[in-house]
């Protein structure tokens, strides 16, 4: 065990983040490099060593958080490195990013502020770095056999390392003109800076993964050619059709998809535009949906310049304690402040828009609202609160419905789809096409990097053994697993 009684003389503590004034100026990171470093031997200390640890429920990929704790407590941070990678092949991007399920179903939760162990997590991988111990880890012999992965986000990225290292020969093809997925074009540098991205890409292909970027699967190389040329396929193409707004004035320009805005923010940060082809600079921005990708959106118009920012909720504001119906361990939908909310914006809770209004060239100016009460589940519009906000750029952030369709590429390969409208799969994450498999978002829908990294994790065993005929790599989570509920 770590400290024995630092849950009782250690308060939670949590690094401060770079000024307002200043961030928003720049892409960087929010968090000062090294932030955590004088605080987070004492916070992994208030670990209490559960005799059943729940954090371990709380985390997908099974992660064992108390050892880790107690390592770093004790300075051993070498050992704590090669734990956290027993079960997480990217701990610096869950550290960064994940909501971090294990903290709210920690121990100590229950009556005290959890331990920070995402915290830990992104202490022990940056100083491993830093350090120079995380290398490539080889092969020591070729299987013979050949893998190809479709998707280079989280999932794929996980399958092909693991499948990598065991034996092997893996090539990620990727549609888009960089690796990365949603953690390249999607998430925003000043949540992940990219360099933790390409030094991963790195000791991948040091370990002999080959990278094809700009190869669109299903139109610059049939699934037909694909099944032909590879012994397994992985799939790990993403939930990215993003959910729509049909009301009127939706082709109006300057109202887009966040996901067509993101990327283009991205792409500027690596220096392929000087200006983003779709920009906040001098506008009135309305984002609409509240979660992660509007907060995303709201950072992103922020530091291009933004005149104003307004964020858009359907649903009511949540409390800032649990709801009844979501006690410990599960993860509550409480209200949260990202630190984009932070630097801007306002937030309107329980609105619903109805009409994108255009000026005289097509544009759109304005945006009409009204506010909703719930009844029955529904949104029911509040007769007499319709009004209008000033919107010169509109962004769609309302989530994903699932995997595209009509690229070629699921049906060029006849694979069959569950009644959501993700790709089918069976236990062992196959799909009906003989090998052929799925992992993270196109199976399981929008979700999570944890939860992408336990497929692709889970998904490598599956194709291994469909291979060689047994494996030994870890599958942390069953295609069916799903977070923890009351
Ligand atoms: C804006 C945004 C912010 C988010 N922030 C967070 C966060 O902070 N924390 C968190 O945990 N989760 C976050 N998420 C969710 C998280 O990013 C996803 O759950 C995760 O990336 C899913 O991983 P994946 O590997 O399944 O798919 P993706 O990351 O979606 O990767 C799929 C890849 O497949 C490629 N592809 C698709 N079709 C083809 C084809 N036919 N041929 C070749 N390539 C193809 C796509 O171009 C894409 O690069 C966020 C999502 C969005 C949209
Ligand atoms: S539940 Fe919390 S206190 Fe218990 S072992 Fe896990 S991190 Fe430590």
């Amino acid at each position: 065990m770590a400290d024995p009684r630092g849950f009782l003389t250690t308060p939670q503590q949590h690094p401060e983040r770079r000024p307002v004034a200043e961030r928003v100026q720049d892409w960087k990171e929010v968090y000062p490099p090294g932030a955590l470093l004088p605080i987070i031997s004492k916070q992994a200390g208030r670990c209490m060593d559960c005799g059943i640890p729940f954090c371990h429920n709380g985390c997908p990929l099974g992660n064992i958080i108390p050892e880790w704790n107690d390592l770093v407590w004790k300075g051993d941070w070498e050992a704590a490195a090669d734990r956290l990678h027993a079960t997480n092949n990217f701990p610096e991007f869950t550290g960064r990013l994940c909501p971090a399920p294990c903290e709210t179903a920690c121990v100590l939760g229950i009556n005290q502020p959890a331990v920070t162990i995402k915290n830990v997590e992104v202490s022990i991988i940056d100083r491993a770095w830093e350090d120079g111990t995380v290398t490539p880890l080889p092969p020591e012999r070729l299987s013979g056999r050949t893998v190809a992965v479709i998707g280079s986000g989280p999932a794929g990225l996980a399958a092909a390392q693991q499948l990598t290292r065991a034996g092997h020969t893996v090539a990620v093809y990727e549609r888009a003109d960089r690796i990365g997925g949603l953690l390249r074009y999607g998430i925003p540098e000043f949540k992940m800076e990219k360099r933790h991205l390409n030094r991963r890409v790195e000791q991948m292909r040091a370990e002999g993964t080959k990278f094809r970027p700009g190869m669109h699967i299903g139109v610059d190389l049939t699934g037909d050619a694909l099944l032909a040329r590879y012994d397994a396929i992985v799939l790990a193409v993403g939930a990215t059709k993003a959910r729509d707004l049909e009301v009127p004035g939706r082709d109006l320009a300057g109202v887009h998809q966040a996901m067509d805005y993101l990327p283009y923010a991205n792409k500027t940060c690596e220096g392929d535009y000087l200006t983003a082809p779709i920009d906040a600079f001098g506008k009135h921005v309305v984002v609409i949906g509240g979660g992660d990708t509007g907060a995303d959106c709201l950072g992103t118009a922020t530091r291009q310049g933004a005149a104003s920012v307004t964020q858009l909720e359907i649903m009511p504001r949540p409390t800032e304690d649990r709801p009844a119906g979501q006690p410990w361990p599960t993860y509550p939908m409480i209200f949260r402040v990202a630190s984009a909310h932070e630097e801007n914006g306002e937030r309107l809770y329980a609105v619903s828009t109805t009409e994108f209004v255009g000026d005289e060239n097509g544009r759109v100016q304005a945006l009409r609202l009204t506010e909703v009460r719930f009844e029955g589940g529904r949104p029911v519009p509040v007769p007499g609160t319709e009004r209008e906000i000033p919107a010169d750029l509109v962004l769609l952030a309302m989530g994903f419905v699932g995997p595209e369709r009509g690229n070629g590429l699921i049906d060029q390969l006849g694979l069959a789809l569950d009644e959501r409208g993700n790709i089918a799969r069976d236990g062992e994450y196959a799909t009906n096409v003989p090998g052929v498999f799925v992992a993270g978002d196109a199976g399981r829908g929008q979700s999570l990097i944890v939860w992408a990294i336990a497929e692709g994790r889970s998904a490598a065993s599956s194709v291994d053994a469909y291979l060689s005929g047994s494996s030994t790599l870890p599958k942390p989570i069953p295609p069916t697993a799903r977070p923890v509920t009351v």
